[in-house]
């Protein structure tokens, strides 16, 4: 089965059911939401959520929790050592976001691993660990943390899947660990995406395949190892249509959910459009 949908907004005055709303709009089947705006760290109450109304709806249409996607904004820098007090409140917020993504009932939190402001890959990765240990060693759900592939923009830590794993491993509650893929993120980081086999082999090797939880799906504005992380409409990028949808319909990523995160055309959606031309795509 595959499971195919894409950034929605959550906002006043539905929220949930607003986002659930829209999601089944586009034809989706999945989704994926901010808690509140991607780049701030303002929430209102989960009350406001109209939670129950939303999960009637999902019920209706068969959609599940499961596929129901939090990311956390973008703000959040758990590598920060230059400036402590910023990684110390992504550890607030995170805790409390877990909360939240529990009321709501999803499975799994979307995570940039970090930017390491110049301190070093290895002082930013261990800041990650310690501020992710510091967050999961105090919550007892089983909620997943996805962290996802990075482009290497700046000195962003997660680039390179040994990164990734090497966080990982480092987690007290490892499993509670699992990965996004970006697909504009690894193009843009280098990876040869056009052979798909091979990255995902490679992944496999660095990573195992079973802890692949999310993939994003994306085209990209730059050339392979561009480090820029700018994403394109499917098709009108640098990766390109028949890859995008080869991925989608890869049998070894069946039953991962995948979102879309291409940017609006004419400050209109184009998700409705681009599922249906990925989900009709065949070999
Ligand atoms: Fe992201
Ligand atoms: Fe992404
Ligand atoms: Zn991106």
């Amino acid at each position: 089965m595959i499971y195919l949908g894409s950034h929605v907004s959550m906002k006043a005055p539905d929220y949930m059911l607003g986002s659930i709303k829209e999601a089944l709009s586009y034809g989706s089947n999945a989704c994926m939401i901010y808690t509140g705006a991607p780049q701030n760290s303002k929430r209102v109450p989960i009350e406001k959520f109209k939670l129950l109304q939303a999960k009637e709806l999902m019920k209706a249409n068969g959609f599940s929790m499961d596929r129901v996607i939090v990311h956390a904004p973008y703000i959040i820098n758990l590598a920060n050592s230059v400036k402590p007090e910023t990684a110390q409140f992504g550890i607030e917020f995170l805790t409390e976001e877990l909360k939240r993504v529990a009321q709501i009932g999803a499975k799994m939190l979307v995570l940039h691993p970090g930017a390491h402001m110049k301190a070093g890959i290895d002082i930013g990765s261990q800041w990650i660990i310690n501020g992710l240990n510091a967050v999961l060693d105090q919550d007892e759900s089983d909620i997943v943390i996805a962290l996802e592939t990075m482009a290497g923009k700046g000195s962003e830590v997660g680039s390179q899947f040994e990164e990734l794993a090497y966080i990982k491993e480092h987690v007290h509650k490892s499993d509670r660990i699992k990965i996004c893929l970006d697909t504009c993120h690894v193009h843009d980081a280098g990876y040869n995406i056009q052979d798909f086999d091979q990255l995902l082999e490679t992944f496999d090797q660095v990573l195992g395949l079973q802890n692949l939880a999310v993939v994003h799906v994306n085209d990209s504005k730059n050339v392979k190892g561009a480090h820029k992380d700018r994403h394109e409409n499917i098709g009108k990028g640098h990766i390109g249509f028949e890859t995008l949808a080869r991925i989608v319909h890869h049998p070894k990523l069946d039953d991962i959910t995948k979102i879309l995160e291409t940017p609006y055309i004419e400050n209109k959606p184009p998700y409705k459009e681009e599922i249906e031309r990925l989900l009709a795509w065949s070999e």
